[in-house]
């Protein structure tokens, strides 16, 4: 990995490193202890009790990270359980770079700006200053697992990797543990208040709460993929050759900010249609390897990219284990195709490899629950407000193969309510990130990453706010919180 680092970030970040400020704060129990004694009965055994807190997070991705570190900003002791090993979700282990534009003005909440500074702090040149771009932040896996651990020692927020939800224990509409999956076999963790970022709403399924999956005309979940990235690229003749001989105007940027792209169940045409319409005739790709195409220069990563591909076809589905493990292996030899194609085909990737498949299958979507609000389409075009709004955002829908919506006029945005988060089932939950209360087609303009954190952000302090105040989360006014505490004011 190699990011582009100035002289004077060098040296400040020297500086850090001598004076022991990233690794001294590493938190008291690193070395493994519980942080909680006890145990807590489950199907007739006493499992340890592993620790306990004022704020659970179950899953790590952008939504997560947000929950959890505006948590911890707000004096709440915080804990995030995350199967992987990096945070981030989808961002890094799913490999989906970049960050798009939500569209809408003044969306940054200030998870989001502190993330920005912490990139450039890094050397990541997040911004491509283009305003057609449909880029919000350009980003490199490593550098955000870096960062992500770091935010979380600057605000006091334990992680435990490695370890998966199994089950919750409720009394009545109350979450009092959840029991996880570690490396030394089953524990439970109690909290104050769960905040469910899995982007599966596990936590929320599992303790009642009413969803559902797929569009609600068809079933079909949106198509997966399964990213990968490629490296010793020459991503400068690649430039030359789809932007400037074939006159792709798909991106507004040059390399280092760099992508291109083709989607064939779009209406319009991309001009490197042709080139993977070709490896069908030849007989490298299948129909299925070129439906849909796109790669992005990795910031910090010279002569490397990320293929937004292979798209898997809608028989593989993200709410079904077998099927979605069918789909992993299907997945790889599509990338393997897609691989070798471009390096006998495509210049500039004479010299290029397979770099790393994504330790993470991309679901777009799996399940929603259905909260005290329901978002729907109607929201986006009537470009709805609410009081209790904890973010906002203009990004368009883009449900693969089913819908793509016209973009909101220029300064145009929709409002994401709080009742979106919560439900009448469970009291003390709240849910963030593309797992929100949101139709299909709706939740296909949310889900981009940037949105996801800001309400993620917004779940960590109503988390935050309703402990303080005794005030369980899924009956708090987002709007009753003092607007200098929120982190996003409805204009
Ligand atoms: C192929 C693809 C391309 C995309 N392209 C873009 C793009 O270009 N730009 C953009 O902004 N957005 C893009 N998105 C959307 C965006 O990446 C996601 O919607 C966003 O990451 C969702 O964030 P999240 O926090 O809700 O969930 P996720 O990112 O899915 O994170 C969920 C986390 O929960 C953890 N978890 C899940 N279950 C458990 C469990 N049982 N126990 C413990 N941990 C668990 C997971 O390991 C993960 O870390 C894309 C998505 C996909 C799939």
């Amino acid at each position: 990995m190699q990011f582009k680092i100035s002289r004077r970030n060098f040296i400040k970040m020297a500086g850090a490193a001598t004076t022991g400020i990233v690794l001294s704060q590493l938190p008291n129990n690193t070395m493994g202890q519980a942080n909680a004694t006890g145990t807590c009965p489950y199907n007739g055994r006493e499992l340890p009790l592993l620790y306990d807190t004022d704020i659970c997070v179950l899953g790590g991705g952008p939504s997560g990270i947000a929950a959890a570190i505006s948590a911890g900003k707000n004096g709440m002791k915080t804990l995030i359980v995350e199967k992987g090993i990096t945070l981030g979700g989808l961002q890094t282990m799913g490999n989906v770079i970049p960050c798009m534009t939500t569209w809408a003005p003044d969306s940054d909440t200030s998870f989001v700006k502190d993330l920005k500074e912490r990139l450039g702090k890094y050397g990541i040149d997040y911004n491509d200053h283009n305003e057609k771009s449909e880029v919000g932040i350009w980003t490199n896996p490593e550098a955000l697992s870096l960062i992500y651990d770091e935010m979380c020692l600057d605000n006091h927020v334990d992680v435990l990797y490695n370890t998966i939800f199994v089950d919750v224990i409720k009394q009545n509409t109350t979450i009092t543990h959840i029991i996880v999956q570690t490396i030394d076999g089953l524990k439970a963790i109690a909290a104050q208040t769960f905040i469910d970022c899995s982007g599966d709403a596990i936590l929320a399924r599992t303790a009642g709460v009413p969803s559902e999956h797929g569009f609600e005309k068809t079933g079909n979940n949106q198509p997966m993929s399964f990213r990968f990235e490629m490296g010793g690229i020459d991503l400068d003749k690649v430039y030359q050759h789809v932007t400037v001989e074939l006159g792709d105007d798909f991106c507004p940027t040059k390399p280092p900010h760099y992508e291109f792209a083709e989607a064939r169940h779009r209406t319009k045409q991309y001009v490197l249609e042709k080139f993977m319409v070709d490896g069908i005739a030849s007989g490298e790709l299948t129909e299925e390897d070129a439906e849909y195409m796109q790669a992005f220069a990795i910031v910090g990563k010279p002569g490397t990219i990320s293929m937004n591909c292979p798209e898997l076809p809608l028989k593989f589905s993200a709410s079904e284990p077998l099927s979605y493990s069918r789909g992993v292996m299907a997945g790889r030899q599509m990338i393997h195709r897609i691989s070798q194609y471009f390096i006998k085909h495509m210049p500039g990737f004479e010299k290029a490899y397979l770099a790393k498949e994504a330790s993470m299958l991309g679901a777009r979507e799996s399940w929603r629950i259905k909260g005290k609000y329901y978002l729907i389409e109607d929201d986006y075009h009537n470009q709805s407000r609410f009081k209790d709004a904890v973010a906002r955002t203009a990004w368009f829908i883009d449900a693969h193969g089913e819908k793509v919506s016209e973009k909101l006029p220029k300064g145009a945005y929709y409002e994401i309510p709080y009742r979106s988060l919560i439900t009448k089932e469970i009291a003390n939950l709240i849910v963030a990130g593309r797992c929100i209360s949101a139709s299909f087609i709706l939740q296909a303009s949310m889900r981009i990453q940037l949105t996801c954190m800001s309400i993620g952000e917004a779940a960590g302090i109503a988390a935050a706010w309703g402990l303080k105040n005794k005030i369980s989360a899924n009956v708090i006014e987002w709007d009753k919180i003092p607007a200098n505490i929120r982190s996003y004011v409805s204009a």
